[in-house]
Parts: structure tokens; C-alpha cells; sequence
């Protein structure tokens, strides 16, 4: 509810109780939160942009046979946790490789400012789209006007519905894609979506399954 129109960061993710985790579904899924007591309940708005980091496994090292100490029942118990309907409502899974000293010291391949006009610029393409919706974002568009306002091409098209008939993709999974979808192409300048935006937005979901794995 605090973080309403704002950003909810929860650094060690997999160290937060099950219950708290499960109960970020509601809002994450419906923008409101259902608050129930004994004599009364309420609904409050609670809109908000979740971000999350974790380690890959509880030792941290998990990938790297040399240093991983955690047995394979920590190791299960770690994905358990976090995998599920929890990482299917999150969009964007990211694994972050050690880039040791090195990586520290290199360039960035893009600025913060030319990232920011960037972002700027497509935020204005979604609100010019979206005006008549009554919402600004892509992240708030529902069924209705992601099947008007993400239109695919072809082989788009044929890309999103390999992944759903290999399993996948859930119905939700595949709605979080075309809002990713379509905001890489608006990042791109791409009225349409192509096959290569649903290809970006298939790729930051596919790790979902290997989240604390010995192999990933
Ligand atoms: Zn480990």
C-alpha cells in the first residue's frame, strides 16, 4: 500500500517468508490490495513497480561447482521458494554473471542519460497511444487493449504461439509477454511488434525455471 505509484525494492527475496511473498500476488496481479478482518474489510490501490534481487542459491555461489556448498535439498528448497506463481507475474528475470574487477572498471554499453531520453521517449508513445484508454503505461493496459494496441506481425505472431503450445507460457505468461513486447518495440520506435521483441521479452522470462539451480 506504501509503495503505491512508487517502486517496492525487496533485496534477498528468497529470505522473506512464504506468506509475505504470497501475498504480494493480489496486488501485483489486480493494482489493489484486500485487506480482511474479523468485523470489517477495505480495499486499497496499490499500484507498484516490484523489484527484487536474490542470491542464486543460500551460499550464493550456486553455477560455480568449485565454491557451492549448499547440499541439493538447500538447493531445492531455495528454487521452491521462489519459483512458481510468484516469477510468473514477474516480467523481467535477469541473472547477473560475476564480472569480477574487470567488469567493475568497463564502460557502460549505454549512459544513465541516453538510457533515461530513451525511456522518456517511449513513455510519451505509450500515453499518446493509450490517451482514450484512460491509462498511461503499458504495464496497465488489460486483455482488452493489449489485443488492440500490440498487434504482431506474422512471424511475431507464430513465435508466441510456438511458445504456448511447447507449455511454456501460461494465458497470464503470455499477456506479461506482449506488454514487454510491446514496450521493447516502443523503446525501439516500432509502431508494430516483431518477432525479435517477442524474442527479447520470451528470453527474461525463460530463466524462471532455472532460478537457484546447480545448472544454471
Ligand atoms: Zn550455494
Amino acid at each position: 500500500m506504501l509503495a503505491h505509484n512508487g517502486v517496492l525494492f525487496l533485496d534477498e527475496l528468497s529470505e522473506f517468508a512464504r506468506q509475505a511473498l504470497e501475498a504480494l500476488r493480489q496486488p501485483l496481479e489486480d493494482g489493489r490490495v484486500a485487506i480482511v478482518r474479523a468485523n470489517h474489510s477495505a480495499v486499497y490501490p496499490s499500484r507498484f513497480m516490484l523489484v527484487a534481487a536474490t542470491n542464486p542459491c543460500p551460499c550464493g555461489y550456486a553455477g560455480d561447482w568449485e565454491r557451492c556448498r549448499c547440499s541439493e535439498t538447500e538447493l531445492m528448497k531455495h528454487r521452491r521458494r521462489l519459483s512458481g506463481p510468484l516469477l510468473d507475474r514477474i516480467d523481467l528475470l535477469v541473472k547477473l554473471e560475476n564480472e569480477g574487477a574487470a567488469g567493475l572498471g568497463a564502460e557502460p554499453l549505454c549512459s544513465s542519460a541516453k538510457a533515461r531520453e530513451q525511456v522518456m521517449l517511449a513513455r510519451e508513445r505509450q500515453e499518446a497511444r493509450l490517451h482514450d484508454e484512460g491509462v498511461t503505461v503499458n504495464a496497465q493496459m488489460d486483455v482488452r487493449m493489449l489485443q488492440h494496441h500490440a498487434r504482431l506481425d506474422p512471424q511475431a505472431e507464430e513465435l508466441l504461439s510456438k511458445s504456448q503450445q511447447r507449455g511454456l507460457l501460461s494465458a497470464r505468461g503470455q499477456h506479461r509477454v506482449l506488454r514487454v513486447a510491446r514496450t521493447i518495440a516502443d523503446l525501439n520506435g516500432s509502431e508494430r511488434v516483431r518477432a525479435r521483441d517477442i524474442g527479447s521479452a520470451l528470453a527474461m522470462r525463460s530463466n524462471t525455471e532455472q532460478a537457484g539451480s546447480r545448472a544454471a
